[in-house]
């Protein structure tokens, strides 16, 4: 059995506001009482926040198992990440295609990650060039500066994903995976 996570990625945000944001989600959160106050080591990462007692309430079917996993945090990446799953697929705006991406990708994945955030990647299908962290699909890649990783959650509700977007002020997209 493997470790399931889900990363809420926010677009569009700067190095320098990252730290800013990440506060005020941690503690809007925290007045919920979705998570618990205190760090602790509950990640596959850095430490983290455990569920508090109304962590359902970021649950589409709340489940209470995530309760009684030693990994069941909440990791709040801040700093320049690469938020990525084992089988990405993309689709594009302009033909349409869906695809996995390969070798081009991995490339502009580099060149974002050494700090060109202006950096493109072309469609497989129809060439047209968009930048890299404006991509979407079914199983996309995260690009940002601020991620919100949950360890073990079972599937966080959309509603709860638009209200940490609301309370960004920033788009958002979510990166599913299993380690
Ligand atoms: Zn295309």
């Amino acid at each position: 059995m493997g470790d399931y996570f889900q990363n809420i990625v926010a677009r569009d945000v700067s190095a320098e506001d990252a730290p800013r944001l990440a506060a005020k989600i941690r503690d809007w959160l925290i007045a919920r009482r979705i998570i618990e106050p205190e760090l602790s080591d509950c990640t596959l990462g850095d430490p983290g926040h455990r569920p508090g007692p109304e962590y359902a309430l970021a649950q589409e079917t709340p489940n209470s198992d995530v309760l009684h996993l030693s990994t069941n945090g909440l990791q709040i990446e801040v700093g320049r990440t690469v938020l990525y799953n084992l089988q990405p697929e993309l689709t594009c705006r302009v033909c349409g295609a869906r695809f996995e991406p390969g070798r081009g990708y991995q490339d502009a994945v580099s060149i974002w990650f050494e700090g060109n955030d202006a950096v493109t990647f072309g469609c497989p299908q129809c060439h047209t060039p968009e930048r890299l962290t404006q991509w979407d699909g079914a199983s996309p890649w995260g690009f940002s500066h601020l991620g919100f990783t949950f360890w073990n959650w079972s599937v966080l509700s959309e509603r709860f994903i638009r209200e940490v977007s609301e309370q960004l002020g920033r788009r958002t997209l979510v990166v599913r995976d299993k380690l």
